[in-house]
């Protein structure tokens, strides 16, 4: 077995900067003056402000070290299901860093900004070319932002069609964004249960589809990692009733050049820039959220469009139709450039090797774990495989104390818990930026937590024992949550 990673050396321990403060320090130093003095108006004069004295050094200091507690993708493998945590490449970066992005404002006139626009267009028309969609927004700043979008491109064109719809279907495996989205926009969501094997069937969408049911919103895959198979009938069938079909795009990392969801009755879906494409899951910074559209739905997208004219480009306002603006400006342009630099770099065919890499992989955890956990959907999965922790609860832990022990192993968890239909659920999606080498380094570090936790249940149940915080009590946390260090 390779060896596991132990924590080794300093770990400070960390003030804030107000308590490590002392009246008098500083950390600049003025250039030498050469201007003549002058009072300055009092009225001008800043307001006392609480804010700590302190030397450069302290300063860099506290922050590079806080820098260190953070555990990324650039520290090491986080295969947190559903989101799609790859490697992002830093040409990425270095490209969204040119100054011509950098030092552009968004009110600069149209005439000044071609560039940044073209980037902006060029990136709608790849991403209908990879989801065989129509058209394309990049406004919504997140998935769920993109789903909000998509929720009101649906009350405005059955509005449009003075129909008035008042439900939406909504499938047990779905993401909590979805009902939450569709809430938003005043529907209310019906739940579907999934069948048997994971996976919606069309006799119950019939059942449940009616003329006040304004469609459907499916993940494909779906959270459990499987394929909704049955898409094509289902989405027959909420058409005949007059509804829309919107997808989750949240696992298009999946079928990235295999399946185009426009080909199989989508109207609406968005795409998560930071999944899939590669763009960084923040950590406070922006995301964004693509929505993607048919022909039909065209009219309803936010403004400003991206018009193309001969070879320059300009934003239209102009759509009678529009559900408006979402997002200040054109949506989180920083974010759009990496996406596009992604897809540039990866090219069609790498595109396609991406997904079917990220969905080898999964399927390469799930084989070599499922005889160390219960695997309630036995059959090949697509980008992400789910267990659950019906063994181990026989003996004593769960899901949970196996996700804090993973920690002392370097690992970031997997999701936990979700999707909800499965108890105990421990949801793992590799992607395919992990070597073999890494794949296997989790697989055996899962098989020596389990044997850990036939022999000793109670240590498990104190991990993590190497990270710089010891288990939270997550109850005290959730009723009476601290925000402000105290
Ligand atoms: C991540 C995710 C979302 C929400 O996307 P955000 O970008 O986090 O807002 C919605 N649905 C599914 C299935 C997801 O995995």
């Amino acid at each position: 077995m390779n060896k596991p990673m132990t924590p080794k050396g300093i770990v400070q321990e960390e003030l804030l900067l107000w308590e490590k403060g002392q009246k008098g320090k500083v950390g600049y130093s003025m250039p030498r003056q050469d201007v003549e003095s002058a009072a300055i108006d009092s009225s001008l004069e800043r307001a006392e402000l609480d804010m700590p004295d302190l030397s450069e050094v302290e300063v860099v200091r506290h922050y590079t070290r806080i820098s260190q507690w953070n555990f990324g993708l650039d520290t090491g493998m986080y295969p947190l299901g559903s989101c799609t945590m790859k490697y992002n490449p830093k040409t990425n970066d270095k490209q969204a860093s040119l100054p011509g992005f950098t030092k552009s404002h968004p009110l600069l006139p149209i005439d000044c900004a071609q560039g940044t626009l073209r980037v902006m267009y060029e990136l709608e028309k790849q991403l209908e070319e990879i989801t065989g969609m129509d058209a394309v927004s990049l406004q919504p700043a997140a998935g769920a932002h993109g789903e909000l979008a998509g929720m009101l491109i649906f009350d405005a064109y059955h509005k449009s069609r003075n129909s008035t719809r008042t439900k939406i279907l909504i499938p047990d495996t779905a993401h909590g964004t979805n009902p939450a989205s569709a809430a938003l926009c005043g529907y209310e969501s019906i739940p579907i249960a999934s069948g048997e094997d994971g996976v919606l069937h069309p006799e119950q969408v019939k059942e449940l589809m009616d003329e006040e049911t304004a469609g459907i919103m499916i993940t494909n895959p779906n959270t459990l990692g499987l394929f909704e198979e049955h898409i094509i009938e289902i989405s027959e069938i909420v058409h005949e009733k007059g509804g829309l079909i919107y997808a989750d795009g949240a696992n298009m990392n999946a079928i990235m050049g295999i399946v185009k969801p426009g080909k199989i009755g989508v109207d609406v879906m968005h795409l998560n820039l930071h999944k899939t494409f590669s763009t960084p899951h923040g950590g406070g910074g922006p995301g964004a959220g693509p929505v993607c559209v048919n022909e039909k739905l065209k009219p309803f997208l936010p403004v400003p469009r991206i018009i193309k004219e001969g070879e320059s480009y300009r934003l239209d306002e102009n759509e009678a139709q529009s559900i408006g603006k979402l997002h200040a400006f054109y949506g989180n342009v920083g974010v759009l450039i990496r996406a596009y630099s992604y897809i540039l770099t990866m090219g069609a065919e790498g595109l396609k090797k991406a997904s079917q890499m990220a969905v080898l992989n999964a399927n390469y955890i799930m084989e070599a774990l499922k005889d160390t956990f219960h695997l309630p959907f036995d059959k090949d999965c697509m980008h992400e495989c789910v267990f659950s922790d019906r063994d181990q609860k026989e003996q004593g832990y769960t899901t949970l104390d196996i996700a804090k022990r993973l920690i002392d192993y370097g690992f970031h968890p997997p999701t936990i818990y979700f999707p909800l239909i499965v108890n105990g659920a421990l949801m793992i999606e590799p992607t395919e930026t992990e070597s073999k080498e890494d794949l296997d380094r989790l697989i055996d570090v899962l098989k020596l937590i389990v044997r850990e936790g036939s022999e000793n249940p109670d240590q498990l149940h104190a991990a993590p024992l190497h990270s710089k915080r010891r288990r939270l009590d997550e109850v005290t946390a959730a009723r009476k949550p601290c925000l402000t260090g105290c």
